[in-house]
């Protein structure tokens, strides 16, 4: 890969995606790019959609603890509002906002700044999860990020539910969900 992530916009502004299943390190990745930037000076600011209060209501926080402050949003469009005076933008579980945030992003980045998104990029029955394949899409930097499945030690790119909800959005850690590989992921014959 040659995204240098020391590196600050000149001039222009980018997106970066970190995408993968639960538990892959996708917020743990998220604040270390973005504890760098304050490191550099640089003004951060973060955001998360309303509906993610599993840890934490003002702050992002990784499942091993570490975690930075965070504005909590209603919808994406705010983010352009709140996000006036930043330099680098990062927002966490971006797969629970709706299409705006694609628009917003590009915006973001067009007006100079440096945004990074972080999100599950499919959902428990590893369908992709809008909107982040048209982030993918529109993004000059891409991290996948992979678990370990806990069925057989491979790499996972899947979130395996545990409990029986058709729900697609089912706000849950470890209770709920599990990393698991293609080979040993499944979707309940109750939820099919
Ligand atoms: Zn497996």
């Amino acid at each position: 890969m040659q995204f240098n992530p020391h590196a600050t916009p000149k001039d222009t502004g980018w997106i970066e995606v970190i995408c993968g299943c639960m538990f892959s390190g996708k917020t743990e990745e998220l604040i270390r790019r973005l504890k760098r930037a304050e490191i550099a000076k640089m003004n951060v600011k973060i955001f998360k959609p309303m509906i993610d209060n599993r840890y934490s209501l003002n702050e992002i926080v990784s499942h091993s603890e570490k975690s930075m402050p965070s504005e909590l949003v209603e919808n994406a469009k705010e983010i352009l509002e709140k996000a006036k005076d930043a330099q680098i933008v990062g927002i966490d579980e971006a797969q629970f906002f709706n299409e705006d945030l694609i628009k917003v992003c590009e915006q973001l980045a067009n007006d100079g700044k440096r945004v990074i998104v972080a999100g599950l990029d499919q959902d428990y029955q590893g369908i992709p999860f809008d909107p982040m394949p048209q982030l993918l899409g529109i993004a000059e930097y891409i991290t996948k990020t992979l678990a370990i499945c806990v069925e057989c030690g491979n790499p996972a790119n899947r979130t395996q539910r545990k409990v029986a909800s058709s729900e697609r959005v089912l706000v849950g850690a470890a209770d709920s969900y599990e990393a698991r590989c293609r080979k040993c992921h499944y979707i309940p014959q109750s939820l099919r």
